[in-house]
C-alpha cells in the first residue's frame, strides 16, 4: 500500500479527537482511502491527557512540523487568524497540502490562502470549518453540483442553539442560561463570538461563497446576536406557533444576495424548529433537488475530527499515486467554482431585505390602542398575518400586542415602527424579529 503522511499542528479538543480517531479506526480509514494514512508528526506545546503520541515525532514548536520532509499533509488545528495564517501559508510555501477546521481563517484569509495553494498546486480542505461533523461543504461542492442554489439557511452555531433551546424549554433568562452553558463547556468564558453571531457569520460567508460562486466578503454580512432575546418573546412566538432560532441565511434574489445572521422565528412544525440543544443543521434549496436538510453535531472533538479526517482521506486518495500531481487527481476547486467563475455580487443592505416580521408592541391598556396600531401598519401597506393581545399582568396598566406581518421590505417595517413609537400610548421600544417559513 502507498503511504501518505500527516503532520498535526495543535493538540486541543479537535486535534486530540483527530489523533484518537485516526489511531482507533486506522484499518478502516486505510481500507477506504486505498493507501496507508499515518500521523507521523505532532506539534503541541503540551501533552494532552488521553492522547498517545509515543509513535510519532513530537515537537513543542508547531512550526517544526512544516519543515519535516516526511510530512505530506499539514493539519492546522490551533485556531485564531494570525499564527494560523502564518502556519498555513508557510506550509503551502513548503509544498504541503493543508487541512484546517478554522472558519475564521478561511473567512478572513481564504482568498490569499487559496491563491497561494493554487500557485503551489497543493490542496486546502476545510470541511470541519462549517457545522463541525456535518459534511455540508462536500454536499454543496459535490453532491449538489447540478443545482442552482436558491437559498440556504442554517443553525450553524451550537452555543446559541443550546441557549435558545434551554431558554424555551426551561423558561430561564438569557444571562442564566449563558452561565449554565459556560459551566457545561458549551460557551467560552468570553462568549462574544458566539452570542453576537460572529462565528456564525464566518461560517455563513463560506457557505454562501461555495453555494453562489462569490468571493468571501465577511465584512458585508449583517450580523445580529441573541443577547436581546427575552422570555416574553420566546413565549409570544410560541403562542403564535413559532420557535426562535439563530439562523444564518444566504439567499440569491433578483436584486442581490441576502447574507445575514439573526434570530429568526421559524414555524414549530418546520424541520429547523426540531433542531435542539447544541446541534447544527443546514437546509439548502436547489432548483433541481428541492430542499435538503443536513443535521448533526456541529462541534466537539470527535464529531469535528470526523470531518477533518474526511478531508485528510480526500487529499490522501488524490496524492497517493503521484504526490507531485495533485491537480490531476482532485479537480474540485477550493471554493467549488473555478476561480475565473467566482464573481462579486451586490450584497443587499439589510434595509433592502424582504422578510415577514414579528413585532411586539408594549402599550397602555386602553380602548382603541390595538386598532390604532393595526391602522398604522395598514396605512403603510403592511398586512397582518396573525395577532394577539396579551392579558395585562396583574396590577399592570400595560399590555403587549404581538403580531406577524406579511413579507415586506425591512425599510418599510422600520418606518412604521418609527411611527408607532411616536404614539403616546406606546411605552417601550418595539421588538422586531424576522420570520422565515423555510419552504414549509
Ligand atoms: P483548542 O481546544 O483551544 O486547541 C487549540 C490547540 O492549539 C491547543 O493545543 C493549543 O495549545 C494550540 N495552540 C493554539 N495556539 C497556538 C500557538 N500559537 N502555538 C502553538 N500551539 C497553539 O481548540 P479546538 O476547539 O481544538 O479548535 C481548533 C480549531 O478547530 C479552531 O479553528 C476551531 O474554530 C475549530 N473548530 C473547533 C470545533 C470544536 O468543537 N472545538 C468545531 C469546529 C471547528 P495550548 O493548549 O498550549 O494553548
Amino acid at each position: 500500500m502507498k503511504k501518505v503522511t500527516v503532520g498535526l499542528c495543535g493538540l486541543g479538543t479537535v486535534g486530540g479527537g483527530v489523533l484518537n480517531v485516526m489511531q482507533r479506526n486506522a484499518a478502516l480509514i486505510n481500507a477506504r482511502a486505498g493507501c496507508e494514512v499515518n500521523i507521523v508528526h505532532v506539534g503541541a506545546r503540551r501533552d494532552r491527557e488521553g492522547c498517545d503520541t509515543s509513535n510519532v515525532t513530537l515537537s513543542r514548536d508547531i512550526f517544526a512540523v512544516l519543515e519535516d520532509p516526511k510530512v505530506d499533509i499539514i493539519v492546522e488545528l490551533i485556531g485564531g487568524t494570525d499564527v494560523a495564517r502564518d502556519l498555513v501559508l508557510k506550509a503551502i510555501a513548503n509544498g504541503k497540502h493543508v487541512v484546517t477546521a478554522n472558519k475564521a481563517l478561511i473567512a478572513h484569509h481564504g482568498a490569499e490562502i487559496f491563491a497561494a495553494a493554487a500557485e503551489k498546486q497543493v490542496a486546502v480542505a476545510y470541511e470541519a470549518a462549517v457545522a463541525g461533523g456535518i459534511p455540508i461543504i462536500k454536499a454543496l461542492r459535490d453532491g449538489l453540483v447540478a443545482n442552482r442554489i436558491e437559498w440556504l439557511a442554517g443553525i450553524i452555531n451550537g452555543t446559541t442553539n443550546f441557549i435558545l433551546t434551554e431558554m424555551s424549554t426551561k423558561g430561564s433568562a438569557f444571562a442564566d442560561v449563558l452561565k449554565e452553558a459556560q459551566r457545561l463547556g458549551y460557551a467560552e468564558a468570553d462568549p462574544t463570538f458566539d452570542v453576537e453571531g460572529i462565528d456564525a457569520a464566518h461560517k455563513l460567508v463560506i457557505l454562501a461563497s461555495i453555494a453562489f460562486g462569490m468571493p468571501l466578503e465577511i465584512k458585508k454580512i449583517y450580523t445580529e446576536g441573541i443577547t436581546n432575546i427575552t422570555q416574553e418573546d420566546i413565549r409570544s412566538a410560541s403562542e403564535l406557533g413559532y420557535s426562535i432560532k439563530h439562523l444564518g441565511i444566504a439567499r440569491e434574489t433578483e436584486k442581490g444576495v441576502e447574507l445575514r445572521v439573526n434570530p429568526t422565528l421559524v414555524p414549530d412544525d418546520s424541520l429547523m424548529a426540531q433542531v435542539s440543544g447544541a446541534k447544527n443543521a443546514v437546509m439548502v434549496m436547489g432548483d433541481a433537488v428541492g430542499s435538503t436538510l443536513y443535521n448533526g453535531a456541529g462541534a466537539g472533538g470527535e464529531p469535528t475530527a470526523s470531518a477533518v479526517i474526511a478531508d485528510i482521506v480526500d487529499v490522501a486518495r488524490a496524492i497517493s499515486h503521484d504526490k507531485t500531481k495533485y491537480e490531476h487527481h482532485l479537480p474540485v476547486p477550493y471554493m467549488g467554482f473555478v476561480p475565473s467563475a467566482i464573481k462579486a455580487r451586490h450584497i443587499l443592505p439589510i434595509d433592502e431585505v424582504q422578510s415577514a416580521y414579528y413585532l411586539r408592541v408594549v402599550v397602555m391598556d386602553k380602548p382603541g390602542v390595538m386598532s390604532a396600531v393595526t391602522q398604522l401598519l395598514s396605512n403603510a401597506g403592511v398586512s397582518i398575518e396573525a395577532i394577539i393581545q396579551k392579558e395585562p399582568q396583574r396590577g399592570s396598566t400595560q399590555v403587549s400586542i404581538v403580531l406577524i406581518t406579511n413579507v415586506v421590505q425591512e425599510k418599510a417595517i422600520n418606518s412604521v415602527i418609527v411611527d408607532i413609537e411616536t404614539k403616546d400610548f406606546v411605552v417601550e421600544k418595539v421588538v422586531k424579529l424576522r420570520v422565515e417559513t423555510l419552504g414549509t
